[in-house]
């Protein structure tokens, strides 16, 4: 990977650091003013039902933002790209599509498979 390209993976995360934080930001205003037309009409359904919406998608992003977070320290320390699973190069357009991406495809797909089995049955 050059020194170019890695430049310009860098710039990708960043944005989408802030594009994550200026949602936030968003939401927060829609939360404000819901809150006060709550006190208004005194309609908690309305309320509890965004707050719900709030936390899910906080969570997500916390994740995002996480993620983003340790692919820009590991530019830092020149360990980008590196595969946490078997600790194989990460192929530079999976790096291009998915920035923040911590696994190569095939322990990805292996990932997956293991979160998706699903519980068993009582
Ligand atoms: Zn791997």
């Amino acid at each position: 990977m050059s020194a170019q390209e890695l430049d310009l993976l860098k710039e990708k995360l960043i944005t989408m650091r802030q594009d994550i934080f200026r949602c936030l930001q968003h939401l927060d205003d829609g939360w404000q003013e819901l809150a006060e037309k709550d006190i208004e009409r005194e309609e908690e359904a309305q309320k509890a039902e965004l707050s719900e919406l709030y936390a899910q998608l906080d969570e997500r992003q916390k994740e995002e933002i996480e993620a983003i977070d340790d692919a820009l320290v590991k530019m830092a320390t020149l360990q980008y790209g590196k595969c946490e699973g078997c600790a194989k190069q990460i192929p530079l357009p999976r790096l291009q599509a998915l920035p923040a991406a911590r696994l190569c495809l095939a322990c990805s797909a292996r990932d997956e498979e293991q979160k998706n089995i699903p519980p068993a049955l009582p």
